[in-house]
């Protein structure tokens, strides 16, 4: 009897069996076209003994309608489909949909159609239209693209189409590429570096599961050391996998990468058109794609022959995934690792501790760059007391930090401020009323943003204008700005050097990885003085002539006060720190601080890393929290506040009691209301003994709630909002 069972991408409906039709073969892990009630749809031949589930009469299955012309998902990709479901509670349809995430792909081989403005205007012109003409100057993209780009609707575009203002371009659905050659550039390595990198090219040959942690301080050349292991890995026509944590580092990434292999390697990201993605994914399934550099996502994809993963800044938390699937790609990277059986490696200045208890615990390999590159040395760092150091009214700037900036911009040397919050200030509040601007969908203030000149929600994305008065009592000239953002401390730097040159660089200014090249360029030419930055400035970029980095307030990442806090800081500060100095140049760090004695600033005063994460694991040790035990949250939301805190009620009376397991509150979210949900959350802690996932389950399966509440877990939980 030939039936198979196949997993849809439909996380409502559980696998389904079907007919195969004589002369069709549909091994496990092909992609398939199958009916679902009127509708044809994909999914994936799967192990039925993987969702066991009652037989069905032969008689009654639907027959299989296709099986696609791409090649199966391999075992190795399925059983980390599997893993992935079940330890981060979601369901394998969810995680199926990140691995088939371009539908065109597996969909045909039909070349797909973009459009490209060709010079004619329309007869009538709107104002829609007129943005758009404007917009789309050297865009190319699909209809929907160029809606999304131009920022008006479909209609709009279409309309133009249909006038004949754009050129139909038909883009062929494989890529042409160009082969990364292992030796296209040899470079001098130090002795460091070919010893650590020996180990790499060593691993790759061995071709098994293990995870190796490179630890080498900021600017000791760890990007160098793993290109020789993918060079390795390149020789054995093998493929590698590059994970960076943000997109607008992928292109300077490229470059790097082009002038060490005389070749691109292929791109995966949010940012791509369908047309790349399709042709990508394509590529990297068959196998003519040698190297994948990506975000997150690129985990997930169906690589033909896997020989190496490496994530790049590996400590970064923007590798957690906070909705959908809630996966640590780090985690998982490790897990693909050994499915694989292939090296991984994680490379850092600030591993995270988890990373560095891996180590202790002899589950990871501890691989050490401890000096940089070239006989550069490492920055200074001094602590700036602000309660001695005193900035004017109404600065943000210490007066020694003032002239250490004057005295470089004398040197013709470039400066970085660096502080972590986009906009111009945190929080508009009424002089009158006391009334403090607030997001209508979420517990949030709004931020202002005077390029722009809205208020904005971080969390929700809603925007207003900077409003003339008091919403609240209606006071003209009312509200003031309070605190600063990175657009206020760059006023500050125009003001007291209006000759030198500026740049503010945060998610809102460097969106694409051309903005994020087109900053490097402007760097690398000597056209900036001062950056103004946010944490996208803190990782990856290498400048000659950068030799003074001012940390604005370096007591902001441990308001917060999870358990993270301390180390967030840490590798935040010394990430940033890093970009100080990174050649012949010496570089010095200033960080504005109330509290000059924190143990965090005395351990980046002293450069004393071990130290620091000696005493941070031993307090992790003593509080029993991860890596040492376990967290989850629940999080139960809905549009109505009284279902949800009844279903949070209901999930908290029902806790199972199990020695070292155990279950606080519920309790509203310190983020009480999000995208105009209501919020609560229960936190499970849990010793390493007892088995987490398992307990959930049991407990969850249980129990019932309205369909309008979403219950969502969160295991190895990052974010505690
Ligand atoms: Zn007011
Ligand atoms: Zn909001």
């Amino acid at each position: 009897m030939n039936r198979v069972r196949v997993l849809l991408l439909n996380a409502a409906l559980g696998p389904l069996d079907y007919r195969v039709p004589e002369a069709m073969d549909a091994p496990f892990g092909s992609i398939v076209m199958v009916p679902l009630g009127p509708r044809k749809v994909p999914g994936v031949v799967w192990e039925p003994e993987s969702f066991p589930s009652e037989e069905i009469d032969f008689k009654k299955l639907r027959p299989l309608l296709e099986v696609r012309e791409v090649p199966p998902l391999r075992a190795p990709l399925r059983r980390l489909i599997e893993w992935t479901a079940s330890y981060y509670f979601a369901s394998p349809a969810s995680v199926l949909r990140m691995v088939l995430s371009s539908g065109a792909a597996f969909a045909d081989t039909r070349p797909m159609i973009e459009y490209r403005l060709n010079g004619t205007l329309p007869d009538r012109m709107t104002p829609q239209r007129e943005q758009a003409l404007d917009k789309l100057i050297d865009v190319q993209g699909t209809i929907s693209e160029l809606s999304f780009k131009a920022d008006v609707s479909v209609a709009v575009i279409r309309g133009l189409e249909k006038l004949g203002m754009f050129d139909r371009i038909e883009i062929a659905p494989f890529a042409d590429l160009a082969l990364p050659a292992p030796d296209h550039d040899i470079v001098d390595l130090s002795d460091d570096q070919k010893r650590v990198s020996a180990t790499l090219i060593k691993a790759v040959q061995d071709r098994k599961f293990q995870p190796y942690l490179l630890d080498g301080v900021t600017g000791s050349g760890k990007t160098e050391v793993y290109f020789e292991a993918v060079a390795e890995a390149l020789r054995q026509d093998r493929q590698v996998l590059v994970l960076l944590p943000e997109i607008a580092l992928t292109e300077p990434f490229l470059n790097r990468f082009h002038a060490r292999f005389g070749a691109e390697p292929v791109a995966w990201h949010s940012g791509m058109k369908q047309s790349d993605r399709k042709k990508n994914w394509r590529a990297l399934a068959d196998g003519s794609a040698k190297v994948v550099v990506g975000a997150r996502s690129a985990l997930f994809l169906p690589y033909a022959n896997l020989g190496l993963i490496i994530v790049d800044e590996a400590h970064e938390s923007s590798f957690k995934q906070e909705d959908g699937v809630r996966y640590h790609a780090r985690d998982v990277a490790v897990m693909r690792g050994l499915h694989e059986q292939i090296p991984v490696v994680l490379a850092s200045a600030t591993p995270a501790i988890e990373s560095r208890h891996q180590v202790e615990q002899g589950n990871y390999q501890l691989l050490e760059l401890p000096a940089r590159f070239g006989g550069a040395t490492m920055p200074t760092i001094e602590a700036l007391d602000l309660t001695q150091d005193i900035p004017a009214r109404g600065s943000w700037l210490a007066p020694s930090l003032i002239n250490a900036l004057e005295d470089n911009l004398g040197k013709g040397e470039q400066s970085l401020l660096f502080l972590n919050r986009r906009g111009f200030a945190p929080l508009t509040l009424c002089r009158t009323c006391g009334d403090r601007i607030n997001c209508p969908n979420c517990t949030a203030w709004m931020v202002e943003h005077r390029l722009t000149q809205r208020l904005a929600c971080h969390h929700c994305g809603h925007v207003i204008p900077v409003p003339e008065k008091c919403p609240e009592c209606g006071d003209e000239d009312s509200l003031v700005a309070c605190g600063p953002g990175v657009e206020r401390i760059c006023d500050e730097v125009k003001m007291l050097f209006p000759a030198a040159r500026t740049a503010i660089v945060t998610s809102d200014t460097i969106w694409s990885p051309q903005r994020a090249a087109d900053f490097v360029t402007q760097m690398e030419a000597g056209a900036i003085d001062i950056v103004v930055g946010t944490q996208l400035v803190t990782k990856g970029y290498h400048f000659p002539n950068l030799t003074l980095v001012g940390v604005v307030d370096a007591d902001i990442g441990l308001e917060g006060g999870d358990l993270r806090a301390a180390e967030r800081s840490f590798q935040q500060i010394a990430q940033v720190a890093g970009r100080a100095g990174r050649a012949a140049k010496p570089g010095h760090v200033y960080v504005q601080t109330r509290q000059p004695k924190a143990r965090v600033i005395q351990a980046l005063i002293e450069n004393d890393r071990d130290g620091f994460y000696a005493a941070e694991i031993e307090a992790r040790r003593a509080a029993q929290a991860p890596p040492f035990a376990r967290w989850a949250a629940i999080i139960i939301s809905s549009e109505d506040n009284g279902e949800a805190m009844e279903t949070a009620r209901l999930i908290g009376q029902t806790a199972p009691k199990v020695d070292g397991f155990s279950v606080f509150g519920p309790a509203p979210a310190p983020l009480a209301m999000l995208r105009g949900r209501h919020r609560h959350r229960l936190l499970v802690h849990s010793l390493r003994s007892v088995d987490l996932q398992d307990i959930l389950r049991d407990w969850l399966e249980k129990l019932e709630w309205p369909r309008a509440v979403r219950v969502g877990v969160d295991v190895d939980p990052y974010s505690f909002v």
